[in-house]
């Protein structure tokens, strides 16, 4: 048969190879999605890297956009949704009915992640690495403008990480000030969440010149300061800029360091908060618990995009007020997903910030 729905599975850590899919019947409650576009992040790199660890194959892909192929009529009444429409989708999905479904937290009964879900749960097609996703009656959808491309609508897994991050976890206010450790997709979200939101100031940190273009793009996003942070001391910068005080915000979004953690710390004003975003695969060394005592600090954990933030971060998309295709720098066929994850984590020529993979 070579006929069906082409697929990118991953049955090992590295190996992602294309297969092809039943078509699903689609029933009451549910629907089909064309898929577009997909976004990828640092997570579609430890999923394929195997360092989260999967035990069936999947079809990766968390952050898709497309067209509605094909809806139930109950589902397109609850969703306010009919075939053609442009949607972006949250990551997780849930039964829809219980309390945690309610108040838009976490499903207490069924949980799932697109992206997860293993192929051997019918009907198979979970993933955003596809020609075709199936949306289950939990899932959650957000109508976005048809005008906007898919790649540039793409941006709202991140934007949407931008607001969680930046703006809701810290509670941030007009006119404050804030810091983003790390330039990448995520910290130039955060920027521009924080710009949205009403941030005066915004500093930005990256490092040397593998960092130099992505700097460069956060001041031209907003940010008043863009530090190399091995070349100057981010504290003394930080802190030199805010007349000794330090910021309302720190945002660290940096993976697999400890010293901005310790920085965070240290560039925060007192009573500040600190927002932990990147991952450190182990603990943080020399954790001065004393100093964020003495100076009243709240230090924030934060993971996935709340509904709000998904919103807003559709609004900013759709408003078109700011320049986001400058943060789309690269698209890769379905075949060639796995090096799309490669040239997020490893780069290429051009910087990699956003990358979208179109099946
Ligand atoms: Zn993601
Ligand atoms: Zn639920």
């Amino acid at each position: 048969m070579t006929t069906g729905i082409r697929a990118m599975v991953l049955r090992e850590p590295d190996r992602l190879e294309l297969e092809l899919f039943e078509r699903p019947r689609i029933g009451d409650d549910d629907a089909l999605l064309r898929v577009e576009a997909c976004g990828i992040c640092g997570t579609d790199a430890e999923v394929l890297s195997g360092r989260i660890p999967l035990a069936d194959a999947v079809i990766p892909g968390h952050e898709p956009v497309g067209r509605i192929e094909a809806i139930g009529p109950r589902a397109a009444r609850r969703w306010k949704l009919a075939p053609g429409d442009r949607v972006v989708l949250e990551a997780d999905f849930g039964c829809g009915r219980c309390l945690g479904c309610l108040d838009a937290s976490t499903c207490l009964v069924s949980p799932g992640t697109f992206g997860f879900v293993p192929t051997k749960t019918a009907p198979a097609l979970w993933g955003g690495y596809a020609e075709m996703l199936y949306l289950p009656p939990g899932a959650v959808p957000h109508k976005i403008d048809a005008r906007i491309e898919p790649r540039i609508a793409a941006l709202y897994n991140a934007l949407g990480a931008g607001f969680a991050w930046a703006v809701a976890a810290p509670g941030l206010r007009v006119g404050d000030t804030v810091a983003i450790f790390g330039p990448g997709q995520r910290g130039l979200a955060c920027v521009l969440a924080a710009r949205a939101a009403g941030a005066t100031r915004i500093f930005v940190t990256g490092m040397g010149a593998r960092d130099a273009a992505k700097l460069a793009l956060a001041r031209e996003l907003g940010a008043e300061l863009a530090i190399d942070v091995e070349r100057e001391d981010p504290v003394e910068r930080i802190r030199g800029a805010t007349g000794g005080a330090g910021v309302d915000v720190v945002v660290d979004t940096t993976p697999h360091a400890a010293q901005p953690v310790l920085d965070a710390v240290r560039a925060a004003r007192p009573g500040g908060t600190i927002v932990l975003a990147g991952l450190k695969g182990r603990a943080v060394p020399d954790f001065p618990t004393d100093e964020i005592a003495m100076r009243r600090l709240t230090v924030r954990g934060v993971r996935a995009v709340d509904h709000r933030s998904f919103r807003q971060a559709i609004g900013l998309i759709e408003s078109r007020r700011l320049p986001l295709e400058r943060l789309h720098t690269h698209h890769y066929p379905l075949e060639d997903a796995a090096l799309a994850v490669r040239t997020l984590t490893a780069g290429g020529e051009r910087p990699a910030i956003a990358i979208t993979v179109e099946p």
